[in-house]
């Protein structure tokens, strides 16, 4: 990292630029209130930063230990830009900002007449943004595999579903991505992708859905320590994109026996995440628990624990649902949740770092 002087000029913070590029590595530079920090993408073992310290208009350089520098409120803090909560605008709706956002909606789109009627339920139920699955990630090769896994025309004709059922509710849409090969597609029809846990790891697609610009929501591996997690979206803040919504959906269990729930809510990193990060993050309770009966105390918990946020799996039938109808509520409990949840978050005041 090189942190300029006040007093830098932009020849000088140019040439600095240039002098990063010829080792091969990027600049991305932070124009902070006080000062301009230029951070190194790429592998700094390879820089001399003893040269680099006596460029004009240099203050400091060093070398930036922790592996996700692009994201970290240390080294935002820094330029002293940044270094506040992130928010993402996507439409009228503000993630990260001062009110939890509600994401919901089927896991699947099964019909238009099913994904019309449960976003009017979550529309009236008080949600911000409507989800619902075309290409879905499953662990049989036997189950419904999305309408998307029936070609190009029906992965199309279920986007225009989303998109138009978004219109007409005033939400903005999200899905997800499984592969490189649906992200151009997919990217022409929703104002945010979702990559999902099993493609955590997967930085080829990080870096293609990055490219798009578009706002992202980044789900946390169930394998995945906090430090990966938040290595791997320095893949995307790479690629200049920094709307990037975290997303902490439950990890493996542990100990022998019955676990009770699909995964384990990991609450901690909620705080843990804030304090490293300016990204929002927030909470799926849903896939988490695996179980309807527990959704409503992992979402109060989620927002108590300062989540910018949940995305729920709603369902009019829940066990009618081709995909994750066990987890699935009802809008009524999700209007119940809403307005609870929106009474914790009163309750335990704004979050800060
Ligand atoms: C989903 O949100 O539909 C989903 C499959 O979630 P996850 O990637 O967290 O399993
Ligand atoms: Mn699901």
């Amino acid at each position: 990292m090189i942190i300029m002087k006040s007093d830098a000029t932009k020849q000088q913070i140019a040439r600095v630029v240039k002098e990063i590029k010829k080792y091969g590595l990027k600049a991305d530079v932070s124009r902070g209130a006080y000062r301009t920090v230029i951070g190194l993408v790429g592998d700094e073992s390879k820089v001399p930063f003893d040269r680099f310290a006596i460029l004009p208009g240099v203050k400091e350089a060093r070398m930036i230990e922790t592996p996700y520098k692009l994201i970290s409120r240390e080294y935002a803090k820094l330029s002293g830009e940044e270094s506040e909560q992130r928010v993402i605008k996507v439409g009228d709706t503000e993630i990260g900002g001062n009110e939890p956002v509600f994401i919901a909606g089927p896991c699947a789109v099964e019909s238009e007449a099913q994904l019309f009627k449960i976003a009017e339920g979550v529309k009236m139920a008080g949600a911000h943004i409507l989800r619902g699955g075309i290409f879905k990630p499953r662990t049989s090769v036997h189950s419904f595999q999305g309408l998307g896994a029936g070609g190009k025309e029906e992965a199309k004709e279920a986007l225009e579903w989303l998109r138009e059922a978004g219109k007409s509710f005033e939400m903005p849409v999200v899905t997800e991505i499984r592969g490189e090969g649906q992200v151009d597609m997919v990217a022409e029809y929703v104002d945010i992708i979702q990559i999902g846990a099993r493609n955590m790891y997967d930085q080829d697609l990080l870096t293609k859905v990055a490219r798009k610009g578009k706002p992202i929501l980044y789900k946390r591996h169930f394998g995945a320590g906090i430090e990966e997690f938040l290595s791997f979206a320095e893949y995307m803040v790479a690629e200049e994109n920094k709307d990037i919504i975290l997303c902490e959906r439950g990890i493996l269990p542990l100990g022998k026996g019955r676990s009770y729930a699909r995964y384990t809510l990991d609450l901690t990193a909620i705080p843990v995440i804030q304090k490293e990060t300016y990204l929002p993050i927030i909470v799926d309770p849903s896939h988490a628990a695996g179980r309807r009966d527990l959704v409503f105390s992992l979402s109060c918990a989620g927002i108590a624990a300062g989540a910018s946020g949940l995305i729920v799996e709603v369902h009019h039938n829940p066990v009618e649902a081709l995909v994750d109808g066990q987890q699935a509520i009802t809008p009524d409990e999700l209007k119940d949740i809403i307005s609870t949840c929106h009474r914790v978050h009163k309750a335990i005041g704004p979050r800060t770092s």
